[in-house]
């Protein structure tokens, strides 16, 4: 049998497809994972999320990524904006 050795593609739950593509997601310093507009994160020190919150941002951690929860009021703001 042959070990096909997958280096574990943690892939993003499916939660973000009815989100419009200018946003993203990124764990904060609040360990959450907020949305804010635009395309990527720019490496700036803090913003305003979606639901906005003034959080820090830092490169995130794998694990953080893992554990960070996506933020409620985010996603349900985006949602309200995706629906027409
Ligand atoms: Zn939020």
């Amino acid at each position: 049998m042959q070990g096909n050795r997958d280096t574990g593609t943690n892939a993003e739950p499916q939660l973000d497809a009815a989100v419009p593509p200018r946003h993203y997601w990124l764990p904060c310093g609040d360990q959450v994972r907020h949305a804010f507009r635009g395309r990527r994160w720019m490496h700036q020190e803090a913003d305003t999320s979606i639901c906005g919150l003034h959080v820090s941002m830092h490169l995130p951690t794998e694990a953080e990524w893992f554990i960070a929860p996506t933020c409620q009021d985010c996603n349900r703001a985006l949602k309200a904006v995706a629906t027409p």
